[in-house]
């Protein structure tokens, strides 16, 4: 028949060893659920997305200003070059009209030019992120059976656990029992080890070491208070 403080170790152990598994569990289902790499990439790619179809917007607004300057300055050099204008003063007011929509054309032909490497910049950044993105996938899906795999055995081991822990707990007694659902301090089990409390580190007393020797009873530590089993 073993003893009330080592069960109470045992039980303890296989608490610790319940909850591990069922943390590994958890942090393997949610893997499983959402790669946290590719849930990243997808908002990276999303954002790249947006930029891109946002810099092509800007482009294709900028052609059509464009155009339309393009479509005034010809009517207006047309109406220069015509002769119907006779006043000077109209012609020289007309012919500055014109050199100053030129001038403001070459401009926006650079603004445009800037424009154009920026969406080509987003262009590349898109597809840089997709094939990050796509590569990311494909290493998840690869590694998918591999921890479906490995959850399973954790889940068999869980219950294994689960059983064990029960059968423990029914094979302490009663006041055992209370003792170690009454302990505050976590863990509620300390081992002793060179007749020192492992968990505190102070020295077990020798009426407290005899009564561990004999193992009937629950001996508490008298510093930390947590039920001593010896190693
Ligand atoms: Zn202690």
């Amino acid at each position: 028949m073993a003893k009330p403080a080592q069960l109470l170790l045992q039980y303890q152990r296989l608490v610790d060893r319940e909850r591990a598994l069922r943390d590994d569990i958890e942090r393997i289902e949610s893997q499983l659920q959402s790669d946290p790499e590719v849930a990243a990439l997808e908002e990276r790619a999303a954002a790249a997305q947006a930029q891109q179809e946002a810099t092509a917007a800007r482009v294709r607004e900028s052609d059509k200003a464009r155009e339309d300057h393009r479509t005034r300055l010809r009517s207006r050099e047309k109406e220069l070059m015509s002769g119907r204008i006779r006043n000077p003063t109209e012609l020289t007011q007309m012919s500055e009209e014109v050199q100053h929509m030129k001038s403001r054309f070459v401009e926006e032909e650079e603004a445009e030019l800037q424009l154009m490497e920026e969406a080509d910049a987003a262009d590349e950044a898109l597809k840089a992120v997709t094939a990050e993105l796509e590569a990311a996938r494909a290493r998840a899906a690869g590694e998918a059976p591999a921890l479906r795999a490995e959850l399973d055995e954790m889940r068999t081991e869980l219950a294994r656990v689960e059983a064990e822990k029960a059968e423990v707990w029914t094979e302490v007694s009663p006041s055992a029992q209370r003792a170690f659902t009454r302990q505050r301090v976590q863990p509620a089990v300390a081992e002793v080890r060179n007749n020192q409390c492992t968990a505190c580190r102070v020295t077990v007393t020798s009426r407290g070491l005899q009564m561990l020797r004999q193992g009937d009873e629950i001996v508490n530590c008298e510093n930390c208070g947590r039920i001593l089993v010896l190693a």
